[in-house]
Formats: structure tokens, C-alpha cells, sequence
């Protein structure tokens, strides 16, 4: 073999060693003698151009599915992170967020503030629209939210109509500003599904402070959200510790008023209700009293509020119901017997949209022997606006056995005639504060006769609330209203008082 042979049988081992440790780009020249080591660089050489084909292919195959892996992990933190329907972080994610921010302001960052946005009017608008507007609604207005802040910030659905956002750079201005354009974006109707919509926003703000966690954060903000709904719907209201001793006692005091259901603490009171004409007796309203334990007699509005607030209502106005039909049945087997005398007890709007409760108070008038036209069940018109089909329901089935159906209030909501038309209602309860300056104020006398027409022309009858003069009762018999309830004739009294005041008035 020539030197020339053996420097390219040592170039060939270089080529097989290079080979095989993968270089698979390395190839060798073949010689213009063309012997058998050329041969072998020519199998070695092809050998390296399939592997290297080969080897592209491998890697090609590892990137797509490579790429196949990571999307499908990125659909799966969509599903585990963002909210399905408006594509937010949900509240996971926005838990997340918002610690991370607390870390950073631990490190010097500006402190985050987290704001909680609840929309006022939605119900309204799924019971007017049906679901799927409601749906698109709040397609709409997260993308408001999104448009108010910067793309650093988060913006997160909690659930239904809740949303909250975590604000980077909490700094007081900015934060209230991002309120605000929020609040007026949504004090115009939004359009979804062809209709404008009208819902505001109840907006709660908590500004972080050191070393608070992520869950106090949000739970204040939401504290303040519920203080804004409870007092001004619509407005922004930014979290102060009293409102968390509010909230705690709020909680207490509805446990409280589960044990005193529970133990028969609280007592029903009777305020009578004339007829105008004669000054008779033509039924009572049964009103809830309770002597608190530790902080004594409390005014209904505080515990009802409480009580609708924790799903409890529904138990108090069927022990009221259920202790005042009692009371109206010893009446009728002592000092009233088949005297047409009406029992006014109040029910929350939560009552008549629970499915079943035209049969509750059915089966309590049966349970004690009562028939169906001695009680008009009263509820509060405001509340009753967003009236959905469940609560139609229970109002065609009192009305189907003959219980009575008063608009409690009426005057301080949104009163609509034809939604007084719409209703099957059968009587309107005239609230106090229209009753109150009857006598002096020449306006408050134009909208009560307008009132008393409307209620004639639909043949309903009218009970005003709260008279407690002469002159004030003078007016409402002069203006055509058949009853009258108020301080006049009687405050709301314990059922051993009203006995006597029934044996009273039955023996005259
Ligand atoms: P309401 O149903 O409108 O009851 C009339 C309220 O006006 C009663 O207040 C009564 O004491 C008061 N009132 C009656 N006449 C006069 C008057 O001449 N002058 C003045 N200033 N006030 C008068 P009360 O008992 O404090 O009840 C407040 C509200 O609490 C009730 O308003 C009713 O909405 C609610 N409530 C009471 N008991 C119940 C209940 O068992 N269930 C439910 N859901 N709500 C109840
Ligand atoms: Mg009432
Ligand atoms: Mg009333």
C-alpha cells in the first residue's frame, strides 16, 4: 500500500469514528482512482446522507409533537384557569394574581388594589330576555372591564354577574378612576342580543396593605361591594374595617336568628285595619317581633334585611304565617266565629319564587282550619319588580284558592300599572310616606287621589298606611279609599292585647 493509501484509510477511520458519534453532516471525497477504498467511502457517504435524512425526520416529528404537548396543556390551563364564557381568568387564576402582586410589592413594587363588580340589574334582564342575552351581556361587559385597564392588570369573572379586577399599581387615583369608568360605562344601556340592556355596577375597592393575603384582599373588596349594594346600587364604595365588623355582625346575628326560630323567641304582633267608612275592624296585619337575648327588641327591617340575606326569610314568614293563622283560628272559634275579618301577614319576594309555596300556605290554612279568603299575603312592590315565572306561578295558585295578594309599599318603588294589571293582586297597601303630609302638602294629595283612581279602575281596593291623624283619615275617606291601618286606631299589639280589644269591639 502506498503512504497515499494509508493517510486515506486514516481519513476513512476519522469518517467512521466521526459517524458514529453523530456527525452525520461529515463525508469524505473519493478519489479520482476510483479502487475499493473509494467504494467503501462511497457506502460509508450514502449511509451518512440516509441517516441524516433520517435523523431530520426524527427531529421534525419530536417538534410537532412537541408542539402538539404544549397546546394541549395550554388548552387545559384555559379550562383550569379562564372563565369558559367571557375568556377571563376565573377566580383561581385571579387568586393567583393577586398573590403574586402581594410578592412583588413585598420586593419594593407599587401594592395592588383589587376592586369587585357586581352588576345591579341583571336578574331583570335574564328573566325580560332569557339566558342567552344575559350570556352576551356579560360577554360585553367584560370586555368594558378589559378596556378600562392596563394589559398588566387582570381581570377575573368570580361567577353569575361577579367580577373583580386586580389593579398593579394600586395608587389611589388611578384605581378610583378605573371605578368610575367602569360605574359610567355601564350607566348607559349595553347592547346584547339586539336589546339594550340596562344594568349598573355595585363596585367594592380594597386597597392592599402589607402583609394582608390574597383571600382577606378579595374578601374585603367584595365586603365593600355588598355595603355599596346595601346602601347606594351604583356607586363605588372603598373598604373600611368597620364595614368587616358590620359583615361579621350581620353573620352573627343571623345565626342568632336561626336559634331563636329554632326556640320560639320571637313573638307575632296584630295592628288593626279599619274599614274607613265606619271606623270598624276589618282585620289585623300580623308583624314580626323579636326580643334579641343581648341587644333587646330589634326593628323587623334589621333582622328581615339579615334574614333575606341569608336564605332564612323563608323560615321566619312561614313561622309568622304559621303562628299568626293559629292565632286567627282561636279568634274565629271565640270572639269572631264566620265575622269577616282579614289576616294580613308579610312575605318576602324570595317566598314566591320558592316552587313550593302557594301548597306551604295552602296546607297551613288547612292544618288549622282556616278558610282561603280570610288572608291576604303582602309583598313589597320594589323588590317584586324583576318578578320571574316562578313567582307568576305562585301568584296564579293563591289566586286559584282564593288567598289574597297585596302590593305592600306602594309608591316607593317603580310603581307600574301595568305591572298592578299584570299581577294578580288584589289589593294595594299605600305606603306611609304618601300618607304623611296628605293633610298640609297639596302635591302629596294629587299623587294619592291619582293613586286611589288607578286603584279603582282596576277594581282593586286600597289600604293606606301609617294614618295617625284625624285630618289625614279625613282626606283618604273624602278621596275614596276604603281602608285605613296607623297609629289612629292602634299600634301593632301582643295577640293577648288584641284579644281583648276584639271581645271589646264584638260585644258593642
Ligand atoms: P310593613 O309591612 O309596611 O308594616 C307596616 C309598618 O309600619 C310596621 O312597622 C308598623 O309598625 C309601621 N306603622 C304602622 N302604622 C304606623 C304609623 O301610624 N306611623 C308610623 N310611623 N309607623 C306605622 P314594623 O312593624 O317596624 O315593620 C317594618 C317592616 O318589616 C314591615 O313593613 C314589613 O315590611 C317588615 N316585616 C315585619 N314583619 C315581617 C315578617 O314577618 N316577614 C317579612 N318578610 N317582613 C316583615
Ligand atoms: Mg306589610
Ligand atoms: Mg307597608
Amino acid at each position: 500500500m502506498s503512504d497515499r493509501d494509508d493517510a486515506r484509510l486514516d481519513q476513512l477511520v476519522e469518517l467512521v469514528v466521526e459517524l458514529a458519534s453523530g456527525r452525520l453532516d461529515r463525508r469524505m471525497d473519493v478519489s479520482p482512482a476510483g479502487d475499493r477504498i473509494d467504494a467503501v467511502v462511497m457506502g460509508l457517504n450514502m449511509m451518512a446522507e440516509e441517516l441524516q435524512a433520517l435523523n431530520g425526520d426524527l427531529e421534525a416529528r419530536v417538534a410537532e409533537r412537541t408542539a402538539q404537548l404544549h397546546s394541549a396543556q395550554r388548552q387545559l390551563e384555559q379550562v383550569a384557569l379562564y372563565d369558559p364564557l367571557t375568556g377571563l381568568a376565573n377566580r383561581s387564576l385571579l387568586g393567583d394574581r393577586i398573590a403574586q402582586a402581594m410578592a412583588h410589592a413585598d420586593h419594593g413594587a407599587a401594592p395592588p388594589a383589587v376592586l369587585v363588580v357586581d352588576l345591579d340589574g341583571f336578574k331583570a334582564v335574564n328573566d325580560t330576555f332569557g339566558h342567552g342575552t344575559g350570556d352576551l351581556l356579560l360577554v360585553e361587559v367584560a370586555e368594558v372591564l378589559r378596556r378600562v385597564v392596563h394589559d398588566t392588570d387582570t381581570v377575573a369573572r368570580l361567577g353569575g354577574d361577579e367580577f373583580a379586577l386586580v389593579v398593579l399599581d394600586g395608587e389611589v387615583e388611578r384605581v378610583l378612576e378605573v371605578a368610575d369608568r367602569i360605574r359610567s360605562a355601564l350607566e348607559h344601556p349595553v347592547l346584547a342580543g339586539g336589546h339594550a340592556c340596562w344594568v349598573g355596577a355595585s363596585i367594592g375597592v380594597c386597597f392592599s396593605t402589607r402583609g394582608q393575603s390574597a383571600d382577606t384582599l378579595l374578601r374585603d373588596a367584595d365586603t365593600a361591594m355588598y355595603a355599596a349594594k346595601a346602601t347606594a346600587p351604583g356607586t363605588v364604595q372603598i373598604y373600611e374595617p368597620a364595614m368587616h365588623a358590620a359583615a361579621l355582625s350581620r353573620v352573627r346575628l343571623a345565626e342568632d336568628l336561626r336559634a331563636a326560630l329554632a326556640t320560639d323567641q320571637l313573638r307575632v304582633h296584630y295592628q288593626p285595619i279599619v274599614e274607613l267608612a265606619d271606623r270598624s275592624l276589618a282585620g289585623v296585619e300580623a308583624l314580626a317581633r323579636w326580643h334579641h337575648p343581648e341587644r333587646g327588641p330589634l326593628p323587623p327591617e334589621e333582622f328581615v334585611a339579615v334574614a333575606e340575606a341569608t336564605g332564612l326569610v323563608g323560615m321566619l314568614d312561614t313561622w309568622v304565617l304559621d303562628t299568626a293563622v293559629a292565632q286567627l283560628a282561636r279568634w274565629r272559634a271565640g270572639v269572631l266565629g264566620d265575622r269577616p275579618f282579614g289576616l294580613h301577614v308579610n312575605i318576602s319576594p324570595a317566598g314566591f319564587r320558592s316552587p313550593r309555596f302557594a301548597d306551604t300556605v295552602t296546607e297551613c290554612l288547612a292544618r288549622h282550619g282556616v278558610p282561603a279568603g280570610a288572608v291576604m299575603l303582602e309583598v313589597t312592590e320594589t323588590q317584586m319588580m324583576g318578578e320571574d315565572a316562578q313567582t307568576l306561578q305562585s301568584m296564579e295558585a293563591l289566586r286559584a284558592a282564593g288567598i289574597g295578594v297585596a302590593i305592600d309599599d306602594f309608591g316607593t318603588g317603580c310603581s307600574s300599572l301595568t305591572y298592578v294589571r299584570r299581577l294578580f293582586v288584589d289589593l294595594i297597601k299605600i305606603d306611609r310616606s304618601l300618607v304623611t303630609g296628605l293633610d298640609t302638602d297639596p302635591h302629596q294629595h294629587g299623587v294619592a287621589a291619582a293613586i286611589l283612581a288607578v286603584v279603582d279602575a282596576f277594581g282593586l281596593a286600597a289600604v293606606a298606611e301609617g294614618v295617625e291623624t284625624e285630618a289625614q283619615a279625613a282626606v283618604l275617606t273624602g278621596l275614596g279609599c276604603r281602608y285605613g291601618q296607623g297609629w289612629l286606631w292602634g299600634r301593632p299589639q301582643s295577640a293577648t292585647h288584641m284579644t281583648r280589644r276584639l271581645r271589646a269591639t264584638v260585644a258593642r
